[in-house]
């Protein structure tokens, strides 16, 4: 749950502009801490906790230089503190290099102790180091498309990154795809992230997806794509589609917008109520609703209005954080709920503490509160960069729909099938570990399905 940005611009003076605005359209990817790593004559860092604006609104102007990679952070390895904020800087005798990482290495222990036991000395605990760690050595003996063709066959997860090499940027989407990256084309150079909403603000017009092992390499200027491995299948996360990502957003070819509506849809198709109104759980369960409101006919109304000043509350690290968070966010518009019979959408329950929140605020005032949820029941941990990391906090790993309908005090509550879900995204290429408990890469101790890559060495 981090969102990478790398530029290249001919212009010295736009590239920390370019970054610093496309960091602002992924500030929904992290708000724990921002930075921006930018070469000129050698690699300088700016980075704090806080949000884009807090950390780099003062630093940007004074940032010159052609290349520039930076980061908006939420911790799922490592913990929320300075020390393991992006980018991280590791020196060797290739040079410097500079790293942003959007997801989490499951085999992060394992690779540490072997470079600890071969001398190495980490400044952080995020696994985002280890994969400079790794790349340094590799560079030391190979070329850049060797290196990173070998550190593929070492890392085990998702990973997404944006790197420096010196004055070199390099991009590189993980073989499994995990996370998103694209591309877009500006008249003095190129702009990556990690969502194309960040490439429409900035008003590019050609954007192009980065494969699933695929690495964009832009040296002095010229650009090159290099595909470092192939997968039999990818595993793209479903949860990109439906929470995670901007709805503006369009990742592999598919629109983030369409495919909540078609959730809200088939979810209608599957399991709608007799009802008086829907209403969507702002922010994310909006588009799902208004699929929900025209497949079912049942009148689209707002019951909950939010405080936009406030954080995503999933994003809060701390429980304690989020269930504050909840009633600071929301308030019901009485009037539009008063006797009436209420269908609320939401896109996904985790933990079920927002929804309980929530349901519990309009059921105060509404005859009836039906739950409907865009997503099957999330039953099993993430290991590959969403923060769902145990299974004692997801309320469906161990309960039926009719208990937690109980827990959740409505008066009936319907998920999307799994089946409906992938319908709606419309591609099969998708990791569904947490709704299904069977993972594409190997993780001890759960169902793995193994998705195969070749590295071409
Ligand atoms: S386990 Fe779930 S949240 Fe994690 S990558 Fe797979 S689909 Fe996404």
């Amino acid at each position: 749950m981090c969102g990478v940005v790398g530029v290249y611009c001919e212009n010295e003076d736009l590239t920390s502009t370019l970054t610093y605005y496309s960091l602002y359209s992924l500030q929904h990817r992290g708000q724990e801490s921002s930075g921006i790593a930018m070469y000129s004559d050698g690699i300088k860092i700016h980075k704090g906790m806080g949000l884009v604006t807090e950390v780099l609104r003062d630093v940007v102007p004074k940032m010159k230089g052609k290349v520039a990679i930076g980061h908006v952070r939420y911790s799922t390895t490592g913990e929320s503190k300075l020390e393991n904020a992006q980018p991280i800087l590791v020196r060797s005798k290739v040079g410097e290099i500079a790293i942003c990482h959007n997801g989490n290495l499951v085999n992060y222990y394992q690779l540490r102790e072997v470079l600890e036991n071969e001398g190495r000395v980490f400044a952080t605990t995020s696994d985002t180091e280890i994969i400079a760690q790794l790349l340094s050595n590799f560079l030391m003996k190979y070329d850049i498309y060797e290196s990173l063709q070998i550190l593929t066959g070492k890392l085990l997860g998702s990973y997404t990154i944006t790197v420096l090499i010196n004055d070199t940027l390099i991009a590189y989407r993980d073989p499994l795809g995990f996370r998103p990256l694209c591309i877009g084309e500006i008249d003095s150079g190129y702009v990556i992230a990690s969502e194309s909403c960040a490439l429409d603000s900035l008003e590019i017009e050609r954007v192009f997806d980065v494969k699933p092992g695929e690495a964009v390499i832009v040296e002095d200027g010229d650009v090159e794509f290099f595909r470092v491995a192939k997968a039999k299948r990818c595993a793209r996360c479903v949860f990109e589609y439906i929470y995670f990502a901007r709805p503006d957003s369009t990742i592999d070819g598919v629109s983030v917008y369409r495919a909540r509506f078609n959730m809200g849809k088939n979810l209608a198709r599957e399991s709608s109520i007799n009802c008086d109104i829907v209403s969507p759980i702002p922010d994310s369960g909006t588009t799902c609703a208004i699929g929900y409101a025209m497949e079912s006919k049942i009148p689209y109304s707002e019951v909950l209005i939010k405080n936009r000043y406030v954080g995503r509350t999933f994003i809060m690290p701390e429980q304690k954080l989020r269930e504050i968070s909840v009633r600071l966010k929301m308030n019901v518009v009485r009037e539009n709920v008063e006797g009436k019979r209420i269908t609320l959408v939401d896109d996904s329950i985790v933990r079920g503490t927002t929804s309980r929140k929530i349901v519990e605020m309009v059921g105060r005032f509404a005859k009836e509160v039906h739950l409907r949820v865009g997503s099957p029941p999330i039953v099993s941990p993430c290991y590959f960069g969403i923060d769902m990391s145990t299974r004692e906090e997801l309320i469906a790993s161990d309960k039926s729909v009719e208990e937690i309908r109980r827990i959740l005090s409505v008066n009936s509550l319907a998920y999307l099938s799994l089946k409906g879900l992938i319908k709606a995204v419309g591609i099969k290429d998708l990791c569904l570990a947490c709704l299904t408990g069977i993972y594409p890469v190997c993780v001890p101790g759960e169902i793995c399905d193994n998705y195969k890559y070749d590295v071409r060495y």
